[in-house]
């Protein structure tokens, strides 16, 4: 056996190994896709239960019927200036009132100077 041919056959195995790992690393990825989308459904689903139940705990003891509903929600719809069924998406950062300086996401504090973040409980 030359030098040659052991290289070669290292070369192969180097080769097949990596895609080896590749197609281990796609199959895991995908397996967690999965993971994720089942972990989304459930969370859906729970949100749904939950608002059906507050809607008809609200209709049932207060009066309000369906187009109350329909009304409010198409109002909040409208926000950005289409109806399209989805919220509108708040890009523009916040500025902390006490410094200025733009905060952090989902940070409790302005990371600057401390100041307490107050933020709506349907901020995204
Ligand atoms: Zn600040």
């Amino acid at each position: 056996m030359t030098i040659y041919g052991d290289n070669y056959g290292d070369q192969l195995r180097m080769e097949r190994q990596e895609r080896l790992r590749e197609d281990a690393q796609e199959r895991y990825k995908e397996n967690n896709q999965g993971a994720d989308i089942f972990s989304l459904q459930q969370d859906v689903e729970r949100l749904l239960l939950i608002t059906e139940g507050l809607w008809s705990f609200i209709k049932r003891h207060h009066g309000y019927k369906d187009k109350d509903l329909y009304e409010v929600v198409n109002a909040i719809d409208a926000r950005d200036g289409q109806i399209d069924g989805k919220l509108a998406k708040t890009n523009t950062p916040e500025k902390c009132p006490e410094c200025g300086r733009t905060l952090p996401r989902r940070k409790p504090f302005c990371s600057y100077c401390g100041t307490k973040v107050v933020r709506g409980c349907f901020d995204r």
